[in-house]
């Protein structure tokens, strides 16, 4: 099989939750099987290698993010820098703040985590509204980074996360309707 298909094939579904009417894809047992979790690194780092001659760094966000974003940031031999939820990080810091379905959530990052210029890849478990992903974004921008490309183990089309993010670049392994 495609290498994608043995990742899909990994990938969960709970109906309900976290509230009624979402559908939930749940990425756990991609990271139990070793194989599987090797695989999904193995297609990031192709597509990485394959679009961009110089990365700075690999920025995850939380939570899930940090699951793949440290483990793809070794293979390509940069750095890996957290972007979290607020009130998380010591020293100085940058927060923005960004809407949800219900209510609001702010993302931060410490001042001194990416210098101007520096050229930087986001990843993260899920592109569903890009609302997160775009906060993270004008985090970086803000910061005075470069960002070169979003990359997410799942993309669910019908939200069109994408279109919010653009122009920024956005790579999905695995799409949902
Ligand atoms: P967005 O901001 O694009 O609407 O939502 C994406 C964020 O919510 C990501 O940080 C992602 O981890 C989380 N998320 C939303 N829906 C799901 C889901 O069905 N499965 C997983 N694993 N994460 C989700």
């Amino acid at each position: 099989p495609e290498k994608e298909d043995v990742v899909r094939a990994a990938v969960r579904e709970f109906p309900d939750f976290p509230t009624p009417g979402v559908l939930f894809r749940d990425i756990t047992p991609v990271l139990k099987d070793p194989a599987v979790f090797r695989t999904v690194i193995d297609l990031f780092e192709v597509h990485v290698r394959a679009n961009y001659t110089k990365v700075d760094l690999i920025a995850g966000l939380d939570s899930r993010g940090f699951l793949f974003g440290p483990a793809l940031a070794q293979r390509i031999n940069v750095g890996f820098i957290m972007i979290r939820k607020k009130g998380k990080l010591p020293g100085l810091t940058e927060s923005v703040s960004y809407s949800l379905e219900y209510g609001k959530a702010e993302l931060e990052i410490q001042r001194d985590a990416v210098d101007p210029g520096q050229k930087v890849i986001l990843i993260d478990d899920l592109l569903a509204t890009g609302g997160t992903m775009s906060a993270a974004c004008e985090l970086l921008t803000r910061r005075g980074a470069e960002i070169l490309d979003c990359l997410v183990l799942i993309e669910l089309l019908s939200l069109r996360g994408a279109d919010k993010l653009k122009p920024h670049r956005t790579h999905s392994l695995l799409a949902y309707d």
